[in-house]
């Protein structure tokens, strides 16, 4: 568990109903921000993190892509169920 990657929120930001994709904005306590990647086929479920490049990576440090985020991605999914940051949506 690394205590740099605590999530402060998530927002929507783009939704594809016909194919059920839906892309999230998380940030993190530190300020780091990135994209979450969502499917609602066949089930709902956490796809895929993007580091967007606002700030150094707080893991490594580096200003240009890196794969921390991807590496941690059970990490940020187990978050997000437990605090039920991003309840799956309804097709209503
Ligand atoms: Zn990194």
């Amino acid at each position: 568990m690394n205590s740099k990657l605590q999530i402060k929120n998530v927002i929507l930001a783009d939704k594809d109903l016909a194919s059920g994709l839906y892309q999230f904005i998380m940030t993190l306590s530190e300020g780091s921000k990135a994209r979450l990647f969502y499917s609602q086929k066949p089930v709902w479920r956490l796809t895929g993190v993007t580091r967007m490049l606002n700030v150094p990576c707080p893991l490594c440090r580096k200003d240009y892509y890196c794969n921390c985020f991807e590496k941690n991605i059970a990490h940020f999914n187990q978050q997000i169920i437990e605090k039920d940051l991003i309840p799956e949506p309804t097709n209503s």
